[in-house]
Parts: structure tokens; sequence; C-alpha cells
């Protein structure tokens, strides 16, 4: 669901803005023993659309007065929003608070909707207008005497309001992926395997816009969009910055696939130019499945040996499917789409709130955080802020050890079987 944000001072109308909205068909985000008491996101509809309300009313009275504080706060909640709704007082003016908050809005690049609250006469009115200096275009004006404007405002909001949400929509075509490892690996073989044995669409599909760089092949009955299959196929020449070339077309791949298949050749060491390969599938945030090829050269001693190099350099990615297959006599190919498509479904995948909460309430309860200087750092709350990458928002009441937020993300992992997916975990500290 697309995030809203609602952002301002202490006291410029916030809440009064946050009912309007929610009236009485509120959905509050269920409340979870011992991880917050505060309720700061709501499903709202306007309408008849369906958004996230993120109100940061609730921080009012810790951070009234501090300003620096005041900025990081509305920076989370900014972040975690499609669009933000802005809210001063005209009465009060613009004050060197709101100025913090239109560099955060600016620095965040999303789009802004500028509120002016309490416009109750020409007065206000006139001070409204100047609220046009603060550079986040017009002021929409609200008026809770005179019962002005708040509709305006919130049929304003759908329109800066995407559809679907910071989550990229998923394609009504094939799912994409992108067939990426060193020169001579065996992406042309496998390729040229998979075709050979699968039925190759030729026509463009329905309803998609078909590179022709790309190939769509049919695997286990459902049609798969290899992209790039161009760049695989043509030979590079190996002189003279191919590996620069290479790691171009990599990337070129990557942007337009969901899914990548990193192919390894199990009869070699594995490379540095494989974990930079790797490396690129995880700042892309898509989903990953790892091929060892040319199986059927290798033997027990190699496999033993493999095994041990995978443990000690691809540790970081043990949550990607593995295969090894052989693109020469065809071993194993037919895994890759039940590895796919896990891959894929764990990069889809979106954990519902109150769930999110309730597990992470129970684990919290089992394995509290460590000691930090007499205090104990306690998770507040937590929501999955995105998916395709999954990411996840957790607020703290401090700072979270790197060791514990790696144990949460293991459990998340393991509980909601989240396999060959990247997930981010970013902790918002509130005080
Ligand atoms: P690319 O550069 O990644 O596209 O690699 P190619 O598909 O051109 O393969 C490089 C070489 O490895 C070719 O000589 C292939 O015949 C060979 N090859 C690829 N896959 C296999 C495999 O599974 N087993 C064996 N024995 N040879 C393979």
């Amino acid at each position: 669901l697309p995030t809203l944000a609602i952002v301002g001072r202490p006291n410029v109308g916030k809440s009064t803005f946050v009912n309007r909205i929610l009236g009485h068909r509120a959905a509050v985000v269920e409340d979870t023993p011992g991880v917050t008491r505060d309720r700061v996101f709501y499903e709202a509809n306007w309408a008849g659309r369906d958004f996230m309300l993120v109100d940061t009313g609730g921080w009012e009275d810790r951070v009234a007065g501090i300003d620096h504080r005041v900025a990081e706060q509305a920076e989370a909640a900014i972040g975690l929003a499609d669009a933000v709704v802005f809210i001063v007082d005209v009465h009060v003016g613009i004050t060197t608070t709101d100025e913090q908050f239109v560099k955060v809005l600016r620095r965040s690049k999303k789009p802004v909707l500028l509120v002016a609250n309490k416009v109750d006469d020409e007065r206000a009115e006139l001070e409204a207008a100047s609220l046009w200096n603060l550079g986040l275009g017009e002021p929409h004006m609200v008026s809770a005497l005179h019962g002005r404007g708040s509709g305006d405002v919130l049929d304003a909001v759908l329109e800066i309001l995407p559809e679907e949400g910071s989550t990229p929509a998923k394609p009504d075509g094939p799912r994409r992926v992108a067939l990426i490892g060193r020169p001579n690996v065996g992406k042309s073989s496998l390729l040229n395997k998979l075709a050979k044995e699968n039925r190759v669409v030729v026509d463009n599909v329905p309803g998609t816009t078909r590179d022709p760089v790309d190939e769509v092949i049919t695997l286990a009955g459902r049609e798969w969009t290899f992209v790039d299959t161009a760049g695989i196929r043509r030979r590079v020449n190996q002189t003279g910055g191919a590996d620069f070339f290479a790691s171009i077309r990599t990337q070129a791949a990557l942007d337009r696939a969901e899914v990548a298949v990193v192919l390894l050749e199990a009869t070699e060491t594995i490379s540095t130019q494989d974990m930079k390969i790797i490396d690129m599938v995880l700042e892309s945030g898509r989903a990953l499945v790892l091929a060892f090829n040319k199986w059927d050269l290798i033997d027990e001693d190699r496999r033993k040996e493999l095994e041990w190099e995978i443990e000690k350099d691809l540790a970081h990615v043990a949550w990607a499917p593995r295969i090894n297959i052989s693109a020469e006599t065809g071993r194993h190919t037919d895994k890759l789409v039940p590895a796919l498509d896990r891959a894929l479904e764990s990069w889809d995948a979106r954990i519902p709130t109150a769930r999110l909460n309730a597990f992470l309430g129970t684990l919290v309860a089992a394995h509290p955080h460590p000691l930090r200087g007499g205090k104990q750092p306690r998770i507040l709350f937590a929501t999955q802020a995105r998916s395709r990458p999954p990411r996840f928002v957790i607020f703290a009441s401090g700072f979270l050890e790197h060791g514990y937020r790696r144990f949460i993300e293991r459990r998340l992992r393991e509980d909601f079987e989240f396999t060959g997916s990247p997930i981010e975990i970013s902790v918002r500290i509130r005080e």
C-alpha cells in the first residue's frame, strides 16, 4: 500500500487532520504487548483508495523544542512514506523547525503537499500566501473553524500518492531473469540448452513490450523473459577493457531483471570476479539464485573442495537457493524453475504489520537485547516498508548492536522463509 506521512511541528493540527482522514473507519494497526504502546501506523481510506498513514503525532511531546530530534523523527517518517503532507500553523508562521522540515523534505525528493492550517480569516489567508516562500508549491488552506479545505486537501493528496506505493508493480508478463557470470562459465551454453529443450516464444507477449535483446522461453509450462540474451550470445572481444564492459552489461541486465541467476564454474576456484558479480546483485536488490555449472566435469575431491570454498566465500549469500547443473548434459537444469520461484516468492513477500510485530514481540521477550550501559534498548514497532526486495524498518528506543540486528535478520529469514531474496533492515531510534 502507498504510505502517506503527516509531518509538522507540535500543535499545528496534525491530529485533527489525521482524524479527518481516518474518520470512524480507522483500522489501527494493532499494538502488540512488549513491542510498543504507540500507534503510529493506520490503514486509511479516502474516496475509495486505501493507503497507510504514518502519524508522527505520538512523537510530539518527546520532540517538542528539540530541533535536531524533530528533524530526525520527521526523517524517519518521511523515509517510509511515498508522499508527505506538511502542515504549518499560519498563526505562528514559518519557524526554524519548519525550515528544518523543508530541508529534510527536499532531500527526500518525495512529493509534498503543503497545508496551511488555521486559516480562519482574511488576515490568515494573507499569511498563508507567504508560505509560498517555503518553496514547496501552493499552500493548501485549511480551517477547522470554517470546515474549510480538508476534503480538497485529501483529494490533492490522492493525486500525489502513487497507486502502488514504493513497491514496483508486479509485471503482468513473464518474470524477468538475468543470467550472469564471468566469461566462459557457460551462460550461452545454458541458454541454448534451455531454448532447445523448451519452447521459445517468438511473438510478442500480449501486454508487454519486449525488448528485442530479450528472449522469452517457456520453462515448466510458464514463460520467462531472459533479459539481454543478445549480450550473452554476442562473443565479447576479450582484449582491452573487456571486464569493464562485461560489468556494465551485467549492471544493465540487473536493472531490467527481477531475479539474477549467477552462474559459477564448479571446476574453478570461486574468484574475486565471481564475488564482484554477486555483490552487484546484492546492491541491485534483485533476487538471487546460484548455479554451479559444469558439474559433469568434477570429481568427488573437487566437490568437497567446492563445498569448503562455498562455506568460506559465500556465507553472506547462504540464503540463496543453489543448484548444481550441467549446461552440457542438461543435468538438474529442471531445478532452475523451482529455484527461481522460491527466490521470487521471497522477493515479492509482504508480511502484515500485525504478524511482524507479533513475531518480534515473541522474539524479543525470549531474547532481549543485551544491556548497554545499564539500559535496555527496546524494540517499539516494526513495519515492512516495501517489498521487491523486502525492507523492514524497526523503531527502537536505543541503538541496536550489530550482532542483535543480524540475529533478528536471521530469525526473520527462518520464520518467514526468505529464501533467495536480500532483505534490508533499518533501525530508527526513538527516544
Ligand atoms: P559464456 O561465456 O558464459 O557464455 O560461456 P559458454 O557458454 O560460451 O561456455 C564456455 C565453454 O564451456 C564452452 O566451450 C562450453 O562448451 C563449455 N561448457 C559450458 N557449460 C558446460 C558444462 O556444463 N559442461 C561442460 N563440460 N562444458 C561446458
